[in-house]
């Protein structure tokens, strides 16, 4: 039994070491940390519905009616009415023919895979991937070809070195860490051509982008097609908890009999379904958070661009600085803690080495005040601390 001590010490000191803060209030733009009052930029609530009194309601409600534990998993008596029209809500939404609640995205991306790949397969990924991704390309025992950010020509060479066996080329919609999108068409046209599975993970775009927020998937693909799987999560824009899987009524049979992440765990709550369908009535009526989301994303990148900020080549919410090394974004999450705003400050390995960054996220819920309050901070802190890396 190896001491663990020693790997802990040295994560510290190559400034890698994570550490949680504990809120005190609600998840929001303004939020309490540790007693400390702060105006937040980096949670995934991208159109701030996770406080929203409705879903408080709704997951009321849904409790009063249902109880709070599922008791069981989906194929044993875990799967109530709640979950059931919820899955036939997602699916005309995405217009799909059928969608599968998962618990979580992670778990939902692993019981893809490791549903339809196995040993002598080849899954096909972004190297800018989700972790879940990846780790479900693992999970799955197919062999992981990796191609470069976006990029077609590397994309098809890889596709094309793939063999014989299943392909399956599995891709964040908007990078988590970057927020820029992948181009869903073309490599749809690649994976036909290649007679490969596309999976599209929505996690960020769902709720978000296209026509009423109906997410990249719909946007760029429209009902997609036979080979096409769309994965987006409940956590972020819809302000609530889990993910689903649309696509044909084959493959969500399949997952249904196949994916172990699915048939081996305990349902969830079925009050939280139900507060889920209000979530997405509010994402469908939700036009003018995404038009405020919108001008918000364009004042800051106006701002920011105006006092000379490295900005990355988004349009969503998701809007990184890059720092570079791990302790100098430390030190700028840090300063600017000082000034009462929270950002995400990302390391390696989330991140590749030496492109340690700041995630800042808007929120509907901000205010023009409040991104210029951001970016009044970040001209205070940025170059400052910059310069003291150098
Ligand atoms: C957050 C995220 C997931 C995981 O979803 P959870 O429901 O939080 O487990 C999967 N893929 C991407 C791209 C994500 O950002």
């Amino acid at each position: 039994m190896r001491d663990l001590v020693p790997a802990l010490e040295q994560r510290r000191q190559q400034h890698l070491y994570r550490q949680r803060q504990t809120l005190d209030s609600p998840q929001g733009v303004e939020i309490c940390v540790d007693g400390e009052a702060f105006v937040s930029f980096c949670s995934n609530d991208y159109l701030g519905l996770a406080s929203h009194p409705e879903l408080v309601s709704a997951l009321v409600e849904g409790a009063q009616r249902f109880g709070v534990g599922s008791g069981a998993a989906h194929l044993i008596t875990g799967h109530s009415v709640a979950h059931q029209a919820l899955e036939e809500e997602l699916a005309e939404f995405t217009g799909q023919p059928r969608a599968l609640l998962f618990s979580t995205g992670y778990m939902a991306n692993l019981g893809v895979a490791s549903a339809l790949m196995g040993r002598g397969d080849t899954l096909v990924e972004d190297r800018l991937n989700h972790a879940s991704l990846i780790d479900a390309a693992q999970l799955s025992g197919a062999r992981l070809l990796r191609y470069r950010h976006n990029d077609m020509d590397s994309l098809q060479r890889r596709l094309a070195a793939a063999g014989q066996g299943e392909k399956l080329v599995a891709v964040d919609a908007v990078f988590s860490m970057d927020g820029d999108s992948a181009p869903l068409t073309a490599m749809q046209k690649h994976c036909r051509e290649h007679a490969a599975w596309l999976l599209v993970d929505d996690a960020h775009g769902f709720g978000v982008l296209g026509e009423q927020g109906r997410g990249s998937f719909v946007d760029q693909l429209g009902q997609g097609a036979d080979n096409t799987i769309l994965m987006a999560t409940l956590g972020k824009a819809l302000g609530t908890f889990g993910a689903f899987v649309a696509g044909s009524d084959a493959l969500v049979e399949t997952l249904i009999q196949q994916a172990r992440t699915y048939v081996y765990t305990t349902a969830t709550p079925p009050a939280l379904a139900w507060a889920t369908r209000t979530a997405l009535r509010l994402v469908r009526e939700g036009d003018h958070l995404r038009a405020h989301l919108n001008d918000l994303i364009r004042h800051f990148r106006t701002g920011a661009e105006q006092l000379g900020l490295p900005l990355m080549d988004s349009a969503t919410p998701i809007q990184p600085l890059l720092v570079g090394e791990a302790a100098t974004a430390l030190r700028l999450g840090a300063a600017l803690r000082q000034q009462g705003i929270l950002v995400g400050v990302i390391r390696p390995p989330t991140v590749p080495e030496g492109a340690a960054r700041l995630r800042i996220t808007l929120s509907a819920q901000h205010s023009p005040e409040q991104v210029d309050r951001l970016l009044d901070a970040l001209d205070a802190c940025y170059r400052e601390v910059m310069h003291a890396a150098l």
